[in-house]
């Protein structure tokens, strides 16, 4: 058995404890050694408060998995691959497509592997939705991924600013399963909501066409209250496919077929030990360039002022 690959944590926040540490503590072929965050701590580990100084002192680290918002994380992942260390970036992968192609050369160069995880991928609906719809004629794809920002980002206020990306923080996931399980697609046109107050979207309408006469639209929405909504529903020219709760759900028309337990993260960890072996990046922008396309090609309209809590005065 070869030996664990000795990994550290950067940016210890929400996604980081629910997500990555326990994944990590479940997967023999990593071993956490090292955290740094500026305000949080990892017990067990050697904590640092910047990536900088824990690669100094630690230069037995291996790798690193960077699970800071997207507008902080090119520096620290280009000072990490140019030590020689691997790096996986939370979604999205970076702040824009130019950081990545960036970070993508820096890795090659290195000889190290970069991985840019889209978690809802390996969501367990989605591999066999990808494996149905191949080879058949795609009419039309309906998404809708609607949340109540107040109960899933609570004081996150980077995702308002520039390069937070507003609604696309989730509607980059079903982005990122709607590129993974079916042919390509482009924007044809966009709306997005902004409040007059905020730097980034809360809400979003798209339209996509693809080759064979194929079209798709989606719609993002943080206002969402009461039930909430992660659904991709796919129309052929026989049957029909939904995949539902963020791709936790497979039904071909009307009957499920596929629903599995959630395992997102220990997925990623596969994934990125199995690139680690092979000395692999796995780094697809498609995700966020349609993410772009809609900033670059949407009509924004001006929405109410959004108020994370009562009486703050963004
Ligand atoms: P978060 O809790 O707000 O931030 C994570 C940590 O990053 C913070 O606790 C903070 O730790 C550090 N950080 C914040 N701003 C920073 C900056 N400017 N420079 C350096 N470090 C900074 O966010 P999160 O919800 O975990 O999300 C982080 C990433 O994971 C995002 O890209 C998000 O899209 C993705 N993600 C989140 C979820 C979710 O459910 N929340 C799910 C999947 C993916 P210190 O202050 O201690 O440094």
């Amino acid at each position: 058995m070869t030996a664990p690959t000795a990994l550290a944590i950067v940016g210890v926040g929400k996604i980081a404890r629910d997500q990555h540490l326990p994944s990590i503590a479940r997967n023999p072929a990593f071993a956490l050694i090292a955290a740094a965050s500026r305000h949080a701590r990892v017990d067990g580990v050697e904590n640092f408060a910047t990536a900088g100084e824990m690669l100094d002192a630690m230069p037995q680290i291996a790798a690193v998995a960077l699970c800071m918002p997207p507008q902080a994380r090119h520096a620290i992942a280009a000072d990490a691959l140019r030590r020689g260390k691997h790096v996986l970036l939370e979604k999205p992968p970076g702040a824009t497509l130019s950081e990545i192609e960036d970070l993508r050369r820096i890795a090659d160069a290195e000889g190290v592997s970069l991985f840019a995880t889209w978690h809802s991928r390996f969501a367990p609906g989605v591999e066999p939705a990808r494996q149905w719809l191949a080879g058949k004629t795609i009419r039309s794809v309906r998404i809708d991924w609607m949340e109540d920002v107040h109960h899933w980002h609570p004081g996150q206020d980077w995702i308002w600013e520039p390069g937070g990306l507003g609604v696309f923080d989730p509607g980059i996931n079903a982005l990122s399963i709607l590129t993974r399980i079916l042919p390509p697609v482009w924007l044809t046109g966009a709306e997005l909501s902004f409040p007059e107050n905020r730097a980034a979207p809360i809400a979003a309408r798209l339209a996509f066409r693809g080759s064979s006469d194929m079209t798709a639209e989606a719609v993002f929405d943080w206002r969402q209250t009461g039930p909430q909504t992660w659904d991709i529903a796919v129309e052929t020219d026989g049957a029909s496919l939904v995949l539902s709760g963020g791709g936790a759900s497979l039904a071909i028309d009307g009957r499920v077929v596929s629903q599995a337990p959630e395992a997102e993260y220990d997925g990623i960890y596969a994934r990125f030990a199995g690139l680690i072996a092979a000395r692999q990046s796995d780094v697809d922008i498609a995700p966020l360039r349609h993410v772009a396309d809609a900033f670059m090609l949407g009509r924004r309209t001006i929405v109410a002022p959004f108020h994370d809590q009562p009486g703050d005065t963004h």
